[in-house]
């Protein structure tokens, strides 16, 4: 089906090439099949499918588009044991590490390991008594998987919710993550990955912040219950990337009323907007003013077609006018600027050519790929 594998190893392998900037070395690494979280390793991207698990064609359809948007880790809901029962198939043939997300059920917690899933996300203060929670974590750590805790705002428990006034605050989400922590640690567990997602972005903010200084096991963030596309889009960029900026956050997957393959495109966006990972070429472009000289949206659209498939981590900039458009591109490492019946290219602020304006994409088109071929020499030089 045209499924294009993401070689995850690889991945965890090149941060040259996958990502500008690793997570803090200092946080616990956690193995999720062949990706590592925390540890030093990038940082993953994940999403949930949205189709009933039971449903194996379906499902699997789903996760391959998400592979391809590039998802690198794909949760699955295990309501029943009809679900739990379709895993092995959608284990052997996602491409992908599978989360099995349990609530209640410790068997199917049990049944989702026993097929093969990665990673389990349940909380241990869900799944009833000790004994129980004790066969869940002998079985994870029989299978060398993790185990995720997931907070979240909507689901608080009702002592710290009574306490805070019905209120949900950072640290009433923080207590209630490290309890359900202390309930695997106690039985010796540490393959442990926490989240804490609400719908307010400051609590959520604030809850990884405070979590972060008492705890070196790995986040995932989220904002929960974030909306459309649009605002729900905004809402996880301030809250996602403001941890991340700090350096908090180990895996990341934005929640979207939205197609899943949304929400991977907002992910990368996120991690490529605050540097923490970039998989294709950065198009800037002037915003433009009264000085323009071109028509820029056109000239941007074109150009924004040229870099489709480039998975090179490039910098490329559109401006409008050659009075700033030179400095405003300064720290790109290829520029276009267009002026009035012809126009620059540009290499790290130098000017390379100056065309026509009829030449001026042929041109860029010319230098583009010779910048490409530089970058992939380099790449292959340095893997030699
Ligand atoms: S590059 Fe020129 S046209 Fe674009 S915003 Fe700057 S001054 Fe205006």
């Amino acid at each position: 089906m045209g499924l294009r594998k993401l070689d995850l190893t690889v991945l965890n392998k090149r941060p040259e090439r996958a990502q500008l900037y690793t997570s803090d070395s200092r946080i616990r690494g956690v193995r999720v099949g062949p990706l590592m979280i925390g540890g030093g390793a990038p940082v993953v991207v994940q999403s949930m499918c949205s189709t009933d698990t039971r449903d194996v064609k379906t499902t699997l359809a789903q996760i391959h588009r998400l592979v391809e948007a590039g998802c690198e880790l794909v949760r699955v809901a295990v309501p029943d044991e009809l679900a739990s029962a379709a895993l092995p198939d959608i284990v052997k043939e996602a491409g992908v590490p599978i989360v099995a997300d349990i609530h209640f059920h410790y068997k199917r917690a049990l049944e989702s390991i026993e097929a093969g899933v990665a990673k389990v996300r349940l909380n241990p203060g869900n799944i009833g008594s000790r004994d129980r929670v004790k066969a869940v974590v002998d079985a994870a750590g029989a299978a060398r998987i993790p185990i995720r805790i997931g907070v979240n705002s909507g689901s608080m428990p009702d002592d710290i919710l009574v306490r805070d006034g019905y209120i949900v605050t950072a640290d009433g989400m923080v207590e209630a993550a490290l309890r359900e922590v202390e309930m695997l640690e106690r039985e010796g567990f540490r393959d442990i990955i926490v989240s804490m997602k609400a719908t307010e972005t400051k609590v959520m903010v604030e809850a990884n912040r405070l979590f972060r200084k008492q705890s070196d096991i790995p986040l995932h963030l989220g904002i929960t219950e974030a909306g459309l596309e649009g605002y729900g889009t905004i809402k996880s960029s301030i809250g996602i990337g403001s941890l991340l900026l700090d350096g908090i956050g180990e895996t990341i997957r934005v929640s979207l009323t939205a197609e899943p393959e949304e929400e991977i495109k907002v992910c990368w966006w996120i991690l490529e907007s605050t540097g923490v990972r970039r998989r294709s070429a950065e198009l800037v472009a002037c915003p433009t003013c009264g000085r323009i000289e071109i028509d820029l949206f056109e000239l941007t659209a074109e150009v924004e077609k040229l870099l489709k498939g480039i998975d090179l981590p490039i910098k490329v900039a559109v401006m409008g006018c050659v009075v700033n458009g030179p400095g405003e591109s300064r720290d790109a490492d290829i520029g276009v600027v267009g002026g009035k019946g012809k126009g620059l290219i540009l290499r790290k602020g130098e000017i390379v050519h100056t065309v026509a304006e009829d030449q001026l994409l042929p041109m860029f088109k010319l230098e583009l790929d010779k910048l490409v071929l530089e970058r992939r020499e380099e790449e292959e030089l340095a893997e030699a």
